[in-house]
């Protein structure tokens, strides 16, 4: 079995060039901006992996809001993508929208709390079951100072992360396995020392491997997801996390559970739903409503282990910090999203949409009768190149085909529906309709037809 077996490839790549020339033809605003970007940023784009996209050259948006987007020629879109998460909740909530107008003229910065700091950190308290939190101004960073205090905590110098994870750029958990052995990811650039002597690596769902590594006593903390996201998708096998708990806990290990992505689980995150205890939780992108800031909270136990790490250093940079870290704009943002956007009836709302999404997808590929399935976490589905959903990041990691992938996107954008890149991510917000969900299957469907 590969990614594309049951497909017609000479078709599949006639349609890759019929699909770019329409592209090309449609956007010639988007392609003005894209040759003038070439002038003064790096590979023509703010971020280099925006020339990653399926699109001949990058698509620019005039505007977004709610489920939806316009880019520069004036195509309106229906937003699966919704900026890989950080629009979980829609772009431009209301609340948020109001909170940070409000905001905007009453100061941005100031190196103090603000009057929101307090009710923030007490909503998180509440939501998220734990009762001290920091802030940071991406998941990237939060996952980086979190790491930091467990090291110093912990006295130990390890961590463990899961093969094929992501959790932002933080340098750490840039280790694979590959063969069965860790190994530094060969695509990280400018990379002058080892990763693999601070950094554990072992398949998702394998018991014994989790046992195996964390047998020294060495591993401060294991940071996951707690379903991967990152590589498609892999979820838990039942009975996982209730064993990987008790290995980490009995090894004296911590864990952090990342919910950047996961978040789409509910308002506590997949942890809460799914009675997994964490030491420490991350959740960064959609926590304000898509203004950059990120959040983590831990223990009581934890935090005075952490308290105590900080009192009896000297005096002087911990390396965990940044000045904009819990700015006042960015701390009005959460306070109005965690207040009234990310709410338990935004969730049973988005619920029930994807579950629509993914049996429409799913009734897709059963009707043309590929090899495919179809996995969600909540607000979040994904369609896979297998039968069987992956159990492990190797397996995952398998069956991706950014060649496929960029057809089937590119077909989809062509009709004015974003999905999210470099796997096959959609997810929906509070604005997303159920005829928004219809479109979205019929043109899967008729893009999969056109690949048979
Ligand atoms: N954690 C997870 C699970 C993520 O998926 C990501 C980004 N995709 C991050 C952390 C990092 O988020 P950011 O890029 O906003 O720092």
């Amino acid at each position: 079995h590969t990614p594309r077996t049951g497909l017609n490839w000479q078709r599949a790549q006639a349609l890759a060039a019929s699909e770019r020339a329409s592209y090309m033809a449609r956007n010639p605003v988007s392609a003005g901006l894209a040759q003038q970007a070439g002038e003064h940023m790096l590979f023509g784009v703010p971020m280099h992996w925006m020339n990653d996209w399926s699109t001949p050259f990058a698509l620019t948006v005039a505007e977004a809001n709610g489920a939806r987007f316009r880019d520069a020629d004036g195509h309106e879109y229906t937003d699966f993508c919704l900026g890989d998460t950080g629009a979980m909740f829609g772009h431009a909530p209301p609340a948020v929208a109001q909170a940070t107008a409000r905001q905007s003229a009453r100061g941005y910065t100031a190196m103090l709390p603000s009057e929101d700091a307090a009710p923030v950190a007490a909503e998180l308290a509440r939501r998220f079951g734990l009762p001290y939190w920091q802030f940071a101004l991406s998941a990237s960073d939060a996952n980086r100072f979190v790491l930091r205090w467990l090291r110093a905590a912990t006295g130990r110098s390890k961590i463990l992360v899961f093969n094929g994870c992501y959790h932002g750029t933080v340098d750490d958990v840039f280790v694979d396995l590959v063969d069965g052995v860790a190994t530094q990811r060969d695509s990280l650039l400018g990379q002058v020392y080892s990763l693999t002597e601070q950094t554990v690596v072992v398949e998702f769902n394998d018991l014994a491997a989790l046992e195996a590594a964390l047998a020294k006593g060495d591993v401060a903390c294991v940071l996951a997801e707690p379903v991967m996201t990152n590589i498609g998708m892999v979820l838990p096998q039942p009975g996982y996390w209730e064993a990987a708990q008790e290995i980490i806990r009995r090894h004296g290990s911590l864990l952090v559970i990342d919910e950047t992505h996961t978040i789409s689980s509910g308002p506590g995150g997949y942890a809460r739903a799914h009675g997994i205890a964490a030491d420490a939780l991350v959740v960064g992108k959609p926590v304000g409503g898509g203004i950059p800031c990120a959040v983590y909270g831990m223990t009581a136990a934890l935090a005075v282990r952490v308290e105590q790490a900080k009192r009896t250093a000297p005096a002087g940079h911990s390396g965990v910090g940044t000045t904009l870290s819990a700015n006042m704009f960015a701390m009005a943002a959460m306070r109005a999203n965690l207040e009234q956007v990310m709410t338990p009836a935004a969730y049973d709302y988005m619920f029930a949409l994807a579950a629509q999404l993914a049996d429409g997808l799913r009734g897709v590929i059963a009707r043309h009768g590929l090899p495919w399935c179809v996995t969600q976490v909540g607000a979040r589905t994904e369609f896979q190149f297998c039968p069987v959903p992956p159990v492990n990041g190797t397996q995952a990691q398998a069956i991706l085909d950014s060649e496929l992938e960029h057809i089937i996107h590119l077909y989809l954008l062509n009709r004015g529906l974003l999905i999210t890149p470099f796997h096959n991510m959609l997810l929906v917000c509070p604005s997303t309709t159920g005829d928004d969900v219809q479109r979205l299957v019929a043109a899967f469907g008729e893009c999969v037809q056109a690949l048979l």
